[in-house]
């Protein structure tokens, strides 16, 4: 009898997870389809800030190359979308191209929340997200414009140092009346703003 069909519509952290742990677990189990929006192999995600930085290449950040895809049985499709799923015929569509499945996983992820203030989707506004975000945001270092990172938190933080090392002038911007006010007190959050100013980051706070 054939394998039952398992689709993963999303090649993120949490979708290559599952997938690499069912070839560890139960390797027979499923013919194994992903669909990955993003155009490249898994990476991780978190270590993208510093590519952004430019302390590390895309390449080293990669955590399953084709290699692996080809080396478990597994069958990829980068750079396309999954536009529709129709539950009654067990059916997904991605990119003009139709796939049956008898199990699906959906492990889409999140989107960058941005806000909706008139002018958010302008050329040279960017969320910060994949790997691609990088490319769009570096495509402007060369103009020496300077850079606003809207978002004093966990990642704004990160954003706005990597910026900095790419010498860039940053200012951020934060809402709050301090600095990463989930995770700091005000006192730590102050030392905070105060080590950024030394690296030249501008922070903006109630704004
Ligand atoms: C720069 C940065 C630093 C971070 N640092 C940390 C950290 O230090 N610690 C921490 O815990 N977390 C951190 N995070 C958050 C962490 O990366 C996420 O929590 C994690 O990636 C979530 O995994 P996921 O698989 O759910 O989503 P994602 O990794 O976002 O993967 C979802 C995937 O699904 C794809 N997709 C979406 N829709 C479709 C569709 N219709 N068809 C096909 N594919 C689709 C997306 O393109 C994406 O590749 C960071 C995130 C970023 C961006």
């Amino acid at each position: 009898m054939d394998k039952p069909t398992l689709i993963v519509i999303g090649n993120g952290m949490a979708g290559v997870r599952l997938v690499e742990r069912l070839c560890e677990r139960a390797p027979d189990r499923y013919r194994i389809l992903v669909i990955g929006e993003e155009n490249q192999p898994a990476y991780n995600r978190i270590l993208l800030t510093p590519v952004l930085a430019g302390e590390k290449h895309f390449d080293e950040i990669v955590t399953h190359d084709a290699q692996w895809y080809k080396g478990h049985n597994v069958t990829f499709i980068a750079g396309e979308a999954a536009t529709e799923i129709n539950r009654a015929a067990r059916r997904v569509r991605a990119g003009g191209r139709v796939f049956d499945y008898d199990h699906l996983v959906l492990a889409t992820g999140s989107r960058p929340f941005m806000p909706p203030v008139p002018g958010a989707q302008l050329q040279g506004i960017h969320g910060f997200r994949n790997q691609q975000d990088v490319e769009n945001i570096l495509r402007g270092e060369d103009d020496g414009q300077p850079v606003a990172v809207i978002g004093g938190g966990v990642l704004g933080v990160e954003t706005a140092a990597a910026l900095a090392l790419r010498g860039m002038q940053v200012s951020l911007l934060h809402r709050g009346a301090h600095l990463m006010d989930s995770q700091l007190d005000e006192h730590t959050a102050e030392l905070l703003r105060v080590s950024l100013g030394t690296r030249g980051i501008r922070s903006v706070l109630q704004a």
